[in-house]
């Protein structure tokens, strides 16, 4: 059981400068070292739930312009809980899908794939897979809640299981009265 007492408070405006000025230190050395164009990258520490970090992308057109608006998100809680480690793994990791992306682009190659590999042996970061931490007083992002029933009671699902009964036909039993859930769907009669 999660204690109250054990909320971990967002990183602090101090300490989330010097991540910015690290990021910011990353790509330069990048710039420097592949002789990329620096693309403007937005830093924000809006990421909840299990990620450290993310890179993102997103398209943005019009009929005059189309451009692409680059974003290194942080997550503000897990980098105030396990500050050095972050500092020392996921700023290089999320700068070096930033290089990948300028360079190949997104879609062009695996998010972890040798590309990506190359950047992080460049910037001397192990390139190891995500730490596994325990996130206890972490805030969670809020899932969606889907609406099934049985015999006996409606249930409330996430979508993780919604999506695992969809899409590969999971089956979840009432504990009370074991029968299989089915979706309930607006046009049934409520009993
Ligand atoms: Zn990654
Ligand atoms: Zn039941």
């Amino acid at each position: 059981m999660e204690h109250p007492s054990s909320y971990i408070a967002p990183l602090p405006a101090d300490k989330q400068q010097i991540v910015i000025d690290e990021t910011r230190s990353y790509i330069k050395q990048a710039v420097d070292h592949f002789n990329i164009k620096d693309k403007t990258v937005d830093i924000r520490f809006d990421l909840k739930g299990r990620s450290a970090g993310m890179y993102r992308v997103r398209s943005k057109q019009s009929l005059i312009f189309s451009r692409q608006q680059r974003v290194i998100r942080y997550n503000p809680y897990i980098f105030s809980k396990y500050f050095d480690d972050n500092f020392a793994t996921t700023i290089p990791h999320e700068v070096a899908h930033y290089v990948t992306d300028i360079i190949y682009g997104l879609k062009n190659i695996k998010p972890h794939g040798k590309e990506w590999r190359v950047v992080m042996d460049a910037f001397g970061a192990d390139a190891s897979v995500t730490a596994n931490y325990d996130l206890a007083g972490i805030p969670m992002k809020r899932q969606a809640v889907f609406t099934y029933q049985c015999a006996c009671r409606v249930h409330r699902l996430s979508t993780t299981r919604h999506n695992k009964i969809k899409k590969r036909r999971y089956q979840y039993t009432c504990n009370f009265c074991k029968q299989v859930l089915l979706e309930k769907h607006e046009t049934d009669a409520v009993t």
